[in-house]
């Protein structure tokens, strides 16, 4: 399953942590973070973002 993660053109709105369906998006040190734990790859929070942060951590 692809994990998301949140890029530094994050804008810190709050949108995305909202929106989880699993509470895995808190704020983090000049971004909001996203544990790596929780998520399950839903893609709400890519969805949610009015700057496109949260995408898809391909490795
Ligand atoms: Fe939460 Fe889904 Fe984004 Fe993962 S992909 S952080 S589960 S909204
Ligand atoms: Fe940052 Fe986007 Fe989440 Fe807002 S919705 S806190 S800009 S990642």
């Amino acid at each position: 399953m692809t994990k998301y993660k949140i890029n530094d053109n994050c804008i810190m709105c709050g949108a995305c942590a909202a929106a989880c369906p699993v509470g895995a998006i808190a704020p983090g040190d000049g971004k909001y973070v996203i544990d790596q734990d929780k998520c399950i790859g839903c893609g709400t929070c890519a969805a949610t973002c009015p700057v496109g942060a949260p995408n898809p951590d391909e490795k």
